[in-house]
């Protein structure tokens, strides 16, 4: 979609090149229906509102480019410092259409990574658009290789969900995200028939707790479903993960998640 600049001199031009145009419609929509030998059919008033919609939709538009906060605004450029908002979705999986736009924006979040080459043939298990993650902005539990998509939503989780939660709710920063791991060449379920899980090409992570600063550790087995600060803080999590992955799974989606949060980018639409 083009971007309709509506700053500066260039709105003016079109602001007043289009004041007698909008004159006429309202003109013709307000003032009722014209005399017959005006020569206005009901056929002409009828495409004459149909512009007037077409310019109202444009202007709103305009203004909803220029004014919508940029976690609403799927038109703005996703920063990873951003806000989580109606946008952040979208824009965080439109990010494997764009592998540099998606490296780029990891530059500029802070994030630390070694690039990995792709896997060939681009097929089944592997690593496509994928890296080595050096320095998050939590540290793991667990060298990860993973997806680009992957990397700038957990980071995002981090920044926005994580990192303020455990502040929040138990007092103490994270020290250490506790992970099962991202890459696993296997099926859903793993068995040997059936869809290949997102772990087989590294877009998806498995995260089993939180070690915090004071020494706590905050256990998916232990403390889901409690009604005590850590459960408080494991829901909230995974509530969190749910407005920045495509799929977030909990002990609450089967028993095979009762002692991990399950997140990936992959194609799915699951939270629970
Ligand atoms: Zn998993």
């Amino acid at each position: 979609m083009p971007r309709i600049c509506v700053s500066g001199k260039r709105s003016m031009l079109l602001e007043n090149r289009l004041r007698p145009v909008f004159a006429l419609l309202f003109a013709v929509i307000v003032t009722g229906p014209p005399a017959p030998d005006e020569g206005m059919t009901m056929h002409m008033r009828t495409i004459a509102f149909m512009l007037l919609l077409v310019f109202a939709a444009v202007g709103l538009l305009a203004v909803f480019q220029r004014y919508a906060p940029t976690e609403h605004n799927p038109f703005k450029p996703l920063a990873i410092t951003d806000p989580v908002g109606a946008a952040t979705f979208h824009k965080l999986a439109g990010l494997e259409q764009d592998t540099e736009k998606c490296f780029s924006l990891l530059d500029e979040g802070g994030i630390f990574y070694t690039r990995l080459d792709d896997t060939t043939p681009r097929r089944h298990c592997g690593f496509y658009d994928a890296l080595t993650l050096d320095q998050s902005l939590a540290p793991y539990s667990a060298t990860l290789r993973m997806t680009c998509p992957l990397t700038a939503s957990l980071a995002v989780w981090e920044q926005h969900v994580a990192l303020p939660l455990a502040e929040e709710i138990l007092g103490s920063p994270i020290a250490r995200v506790e992970t099962f791991g991202t890459y696993n060449c296997r099926r859903i379920g793993g068995g040997t028939a059936g869809r290949l899980s997102e772990h087989a090409t590294a877009n998806a992570i498995d995260i089993s707790g939180f070690k915090l600063a004071d020494g706590r550790l905050i256990s998916v087995k232990k403390h889901w479903g409690q009604d005590s600060p850590e459960g408080k803080f494991l829901h909230d999590v995974r509530e969190g993960a749910c407005r920045v992955f495509a799929v977030t799974l909990s002990p609450d989606y089967n028993a095979a998640h009762a002692d991990h949060f399950h997140f990936d980018m992959g194609a799915g639409d699951i939270c629970k």
